[in-house]
Formats: C-alpha cells, sequence, structure tokens
C-alpha cells in the first residue's frame, strides 16, 4: 500500500503546523492504515501520556479537521448528537459535535468514554460498523458518514470500575492501540522539547517519575503523568527551584494525604 505521509519523518518533528508528537512505536502508521480503512480506533492508557496529542498530531498530518469532545458523567447521546434549542421565540435543531463532524467529515475524538453515560453507546454503535451511519430521531435524518470521518476514542484502563467499564459489545468494534509512558531517555527528550528546559536537567525529573510510578496501586491512585513533568520542568525553566517545582507540579496533584506527601517528599529529596 503507498504511503501517504511521504513528507512526515518518524520523530514527528513534521510542519511547524503539525503539533509535535514523538511515537513509541508504530502508532502513526497504524492511525492512518485505520483511517484509510475506514475503522475506528480506540486508545487507552493512563491519563497525560499523550493520546490527546498524538491525535492532534494525525489530523494535522492527515489534513482532516479535529473534533474533540472531553466525556463526562454527564454527557449524554443528545449531547453529542444534538437537540432542538429555543432561538428567538423558534425551536431551532442544532448539531452536537457528533452529528457536525459525520456532516463534515473528520475525526472525532471522545476522549474518556467510559465516563458518558450509557445511551452514547447506542448512537457510536451503527457508527462504527459497516454502516457508518447516525440515524437522527429527532430531525428524521438518517446521515452517512463520509470516507474522510473516523471515530476515535480513550479511555484510561487504571480508572475503570465495575460501573464503569466499557461493555464488550462496544469495545469489540474498535482497533485499539494501548499507551503508555515513553521510555525514560524518549520521555526526557518530549519533556525538554515541550518544556524548554535543558535534558540534563530534566533527567532527574524523569527518574523521580518513574519512582513515583511504581507506587500506583500502593499509595498512589495514579502515576505521574508526563503532563505533570512537563509542567515541573517549565516551572523550573521559568526560573522556579527544582524542590518547589517538584512539590507543586509532581507530588501535590497526586496525593491529599498528609503521609503519603511526606513519603514522597522524601523520595524526590532522593533523585531531584
Ligand atoms: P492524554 O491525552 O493521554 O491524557 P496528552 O496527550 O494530553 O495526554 O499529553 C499530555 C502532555 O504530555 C502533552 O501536552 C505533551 O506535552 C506531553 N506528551 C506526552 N507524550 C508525548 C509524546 N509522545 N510526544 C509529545 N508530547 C507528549
Amino acid at each position: 500500500m503507498k504511503p501517504i505521509l511521504h513528507a512526515v519523518e518518524a520523530s514527528g518533528a513534521a510542519a511547524p503546523n503539525v503539533p509535535y508528537y514523538a511515537p513509541a512505536g508504530n502508532e502513526c502508521a497504524l492511525f492512518e492504515l485505520a483511517w484509510r480503512r475506514r475503522l475506528p480506533l480506540l486508545l487507552k492508557g493512563p491519563t497525560g501520556c499523550g493520546k490527546t496529542r498524538f491525535v492532534a498530531h494525525m489530523a494535522a498530518r492527515l489534513g482532516l479537521p479535529l473534533h474533540t469532545v472531553a466525556c463526562h458523567d454527564d454527557l449524554s447521546a443528545a449531547d453529542l448528537t444534538g437537540r432542538y434549542l429555543l432561538k428567538g421565540g423558534d425551536t431551532v435543531w442544532t448539531d452536537g459535535p457528533l452529528t457536525r463532524a459525520v456532516r463534515e467529515g473528520g475525526i472525532c475524538y471522545l476522549d474518556e468514554i467510559v465516563e458518558a453515560r450509557k445511551d452514547v453507546a447506542v448512537v457510536l454503535h451503527p457508527l462504527t460498523d459497516d454502516r457508518r451511519i447516525l440515524p437522527l430521531e429527532r430531525t428524521a435524518e438518517e446521515l452517512s458518514a463520509p470516507q474522510s470521518f473516523m471515530l476515535v476514542v480513550s479511555y484510561n484502563p487504571g480508572y475503570q470500575s465495575l460501573l464503569k467499564a466499557l461493555k464488550p459489545s462496544t469495545r469489540q468494534r474498535f482497533v485499539a492501540i494501548a499507551f503508555d509512558f515513553l521510555p525514560s531517555e524518549q520521555e526526557i527528550a518530549v519533556v525538554a522539547a515541550e518544556s524548554g528546559l535543558p535534558a540534563e536537567r530534566v533527567r532527574p525529573l524523569v527518574a523521580l517519575a518513574a519512582r513515583l510510578r511504581v507506587l500506583k496501586g500502593h499509595d498512589l491512585e495514579e502515576g505521574v503523568s508526563t503532563r505533570l513533568v512537563v509542567y515541573a520542568a517549565g516551572l523550573i525553566a521559568a526560573g522556579l527551584r527544582p524542590a518547589e517545582a517538584v512539590l507543586a507540579a509532581m507530588i501535590e496533584p497526586l496525593t491529599d494525604e498528609p503521609d503519603v506527601k511526606a513519603a514522597l517528599v522524601e523520595v524526590a529529596k532522593a533523585v531531584v
């Protein structure tokens, strides 16, 4: 199959309008193939490990509009498809972001899909099989997704509870890519590029992140994200003392327990 992304190097440092993304493996090629084969894509992995950046990067590389929806526990099917709204005395149909994406084409990215209400699955099912349709009962329309349309969803398996699991009948409609934090050297390069802090000063922050990630499931619900390491590095680059930056960006956001926090500060002292 002929690649359509010749202009883009493996490093992800492409044209200036393409958001920077450092790939961990073959996910860019996989994304492109899924898009060309009209397959929906599921990205799973911990928070702040690059899923959203990856989607933004690929949308720009493929020259597609990106419609992003951050799902939350109140998000219903109508929030995605649309509803009649009162406008100057009239009721006017207003497309939701999913309907807009199906009409206009491009990538529709539903971030943290398991957070959304259960009725969302009903609208996603006919869109994620070979019918690729979005039935709109309220307007008596049945929209066919154009060639360029692709549905991408993400979720964090770490947050899953029994109530918030993705049902097999839904997840088995997607090609899936597992994300995780990058290996140290790559994470150092990403954090340095994102924050402007030189790589040798980023190194201890990434070492600390690795130490703290081991505590996930014991003292911590979630390991420290690359996003937080970027924040810490950015604060240091802006002039804050490393210990203060680490406390504010890599320890306080992780826990409210005084004992756990004190233990994390001790770990940080030994590393940074
Ligand atoms: P997620 O969607 O997984 O919660 P994001 O995509 O928002 O996480 O990533 C958080 C931040 O981490 C990004 O804004 C970026 O600064 C950085 N980041 C993480 N992984 C990468 C990567 N592979 N390439 C470039 N930046 C990354």
